[in-house]
């Protein structure tokens, strides 16, 4: 895996970049190619990601599907986890609290293989939940992007649009379910508004 070389005991793998970069992807498929090594393999996600499968399985957006246990906390990943799983696959983790970097830590120091999969950055392009700590203290790192759908690049931004026009800085991060839809775009494609100062609305 990754390079070439082969990691012994427990360690770290963070599979992190923007929205449609095929990061849930990448997890089934490193989650799949553990199981037919005959790994004890289990997956949770976070339970504000409901798109498409429900709860209990990672979809990725071609819509393939594996087992996941709903988490929407760290500690609930200790205690529904499975003492016998060697691989522990982790979906969302962007939206977990920053009590996850000691979960993966302790796991991994234990001998087991996390992989964790997120968002690095919001809709603004900013680093995202725990993700700049896991993928400070994971052992291996692939930043994954997209195709940015305005100019054909690849794109390192989620663009979020609200009634068909991009979201203001100010307007609340997490919005699953709601309205609005994101979009794969480059740097210079992505746009946040800024409001001024003083002016307030409720988005
Ligand atoms: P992520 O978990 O990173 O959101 P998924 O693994 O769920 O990504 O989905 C990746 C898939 O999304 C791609 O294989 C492709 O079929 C589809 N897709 C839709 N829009 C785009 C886009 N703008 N760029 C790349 N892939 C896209
Ligand atoms: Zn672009």
């Amino acid at each position: 895996m990754n390079g070439g070389y082969q990691l012994t005991g427990g360690w770290i793998e963070v599979v992190a970049g923007v929205m449609f970069s095929g990061k849930s992807e990448e997890l089934m498929r490193r989650v799949r190619r553990a199981t037919i090594a005959r790994k004890r393999v289990q997956v949770f996600k976070s339970h504000l990601d409901d798109r498409y499968a429900g709860l209990m399985a990672v979809s990725s957006h071609d819509l393939r599907t594996v087992h996941a246990t709903p988490v929407d906390s760290s500690a609930q990943v200790m205690l529904r986890l499975d003492p016998m799983a060697q691989v522990i696959a982790i979906d969302e983790a962007q939206f977990l609290d920053a009590g996850i970097v000691q979960v993966a830590s302790a796991l991994a120091n234990r001998g087991r293989r996390v992989i964790l999969a997120g968002l690095d950055a919001d809709f603004r392009g900013e680093p995202f939940g725990p993700m700049p700590m896991l993928m400070a203290i994971a052992e291996v790192v692939d930043k994954l992007h997209a195709i940015c759908v305005m100019c054909g690049g690849p794109a390192s931004r989620t663009q979020r649009l609200i009634d068909g026009k991009p979201a203001p800085y100010d307007s609340p991060i997490i919005m699953v379910g709601a309205a609005d839809s994101y979009e794969a775009r480059c740097r210079a494609c992505h746009i946040v508004p800024r409001r001024d100062a003083g002016q307030h609305t409720l988005l």
